[in-house]
C-alpha cells in the first residue's frame, strides 16, 4: 500500500517537495532500524485544524533516542514550530496523521553510536480517516510474544521495535482476524501491535501495568483521564490471558486507531459490542480530540 502522502515534507531543517526528501542506502537507520518515530493526529473541525497532546508526542520522541544514544537534533519547540509549518505548507484541511522521525544517517556498519553519528530528521503528513473500517474488530492471541525490557527497551519507539508488531499482525491476519493481541513473556496480557489494550469488568477499566511490556500511551493516558471524570476508576495490573474471555467489554487504542472495540477475541465472542463504556468514551474521545467539550488547553496546538 503506498500512501497518499501530502506534497510537502520537513527535511533537516527544510519544507521541500515529498518526493524529493530521500535518503542514501547506506542510511544506517535501513540496516540496523535506529529510527525513533511518532504518530500524532491533526483533526479538522470544519474551521481549525488541532494536533492533539503534540507535547506527549514530542517528548517520547526524544526520550525514544536517548535509550540508543540518539539524539534529536531539535528541541521541542523546533519541532512544534516545524510540525505547524508543514501543515500550513500543505493547507491541510482534513484530518490527518503526522510522522516526525530522526534516525541514524551515514554511519557504515559501526554498532557503537557515539554523539558523532550523524541523525537526520525528518517530518511526513498524510491524509488519514478511520484506521480500520469497523466499528469493532476481531481480534486473537497470537503466538508471537512482546518483547521484553530484558532484550531491548519497550519504552522506546524504535524502527526496529516494530518488527514484533509486524510478526504479530501476520499472524493475526493470516488468520483472518482484524488485529493481534500480545501476551508478554510471562503470558500475561500486553498489547496490541500498534494498541494499547483496556478490558472492561464490573463498570471499571482494568489495563496492563507498565511492568506488562507495554508502550506507554498517550491515547491510553487520555482515556484514563477521561474515564476518571466520567467517574469509572482504572486499574493497573498484570492481566491474565484468561480474563480476555470474562470481560465485560474489550477495546484498544492508539494515536491511529483512537477507541476501538473489540467483537472477538479467538473463538470468542464478546455480546454486545461496543458495550456501554466503551461507546461512551469512544464518543468522548471523539469530542475531546476535536476540541469540543471541557478539553485542557495545553491538549490542542491549533494550526489555523
Ligand atoms: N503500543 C504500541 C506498540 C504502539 O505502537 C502504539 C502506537 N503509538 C501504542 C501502543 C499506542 O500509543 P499511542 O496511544 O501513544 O498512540
Amino acid at each position: 500500500m503506498k500512501i497518499p502522502l501530502f506534497p510537502k515534507a520537513w527535511m533537516d531543517g527544510s519544507i521541500m517537495d515529498t518526493q524529493d526528501a530521500q535518503i542514501p542506502v547506506t542510511t544506517h537507520a535501513l540496516h540496523y532500524g535506529t529510527t525513533a518515530f511518532e504518530g500524532m493526529r491533526a483533526y479538522w473541525n470544519g474551521k481549525n485544524l488541532n494536533i492533539f497532546r503534540v507535547k506527549e508526542h514530542i517528548r517520547r520522541l526524544h526520550r525514544s533516542g536517548l535509550f540508543y544514544n540518539i539524539v534529536a537534533p531539535y528541541n521541542e519547540e523546533e519541532i512544534a514550530d516545524a510540525i505547524i509549518d508543514l501543515c500550513v505548507a500543505n493547507n491541510i484541511r482534513e484530518n490527518a496523521y503526522i510522522r516526525p522521525m530522526y534516525f541514524v544517517g551515514e554511519w557504515g556498519i559501526d554498532l557503537y553510536l557515539n554523539r558523532d553519528a550523524p541523525v537526520r530528521f525528518v517530518i511526513l503528513t498524510f491524509p488519514l480517516k478511520e484506521y480500520f473500517a469497523q466499528s469493532a474488530i476481531s481480534t486473537c492471541v497470537v503466538p508471537t510474544r512482546r518483547f521484553s525490557d530484558q532484550s531491548i527497551p519497550v519504552k522506546a519507539k524504535m524502527g526496529g521495535n516494530y518488527l514484533n508488531s509486524i510478526a504479530a499482525t501476520l499472524e493475526a491476519k493470516q488468520g483472518g482476524f482484524d488485529e493481534a493481541i500480545m501476551l508478554d513473556m510471562s503470558g500475561c496480557v500486553s498489547e496490541g501491535p500498534g494498541e494499547n489494550i483496556f478490558l472492561v469488568q464490573d463498570g471499571q477499566l482494568v489495563t496492563p501495568d507498565t511492568a506488562s511490556s507495554i508502550l506507554d500511551g498517550i491515547t491510553k493516558d487520555t482515556i484514563i483521564w477521561l474515564a476518571d471524570r466520567m467517574g469509572i476508576k482504572t486499574v493497573h495490573r498484570r492481566v491474565a490471558y484468561s480474563e480476555l474471555h470474562t470481560a465485560d467489554e474489550i477495546f484498544m487504542t492508539g494515536t491511529a486507531v483512537g477507541v476501538c472495540a473489540v467483537k472477538r477475541v479467538g473463538h470468542h465472542d464478546i455480546s454486545g459490542s461496543p458495550g456501554e463504556i466503551t461507546t461512551k468514551l469512544s464518543n468522548v474521545y471523539t469530542d475531546t480530540v476535536h476540541g469540543r467539550g471541557d478539553v485542557p488547553e495545553e491538549w490542542l496546538m491549533q494550526v489555523y
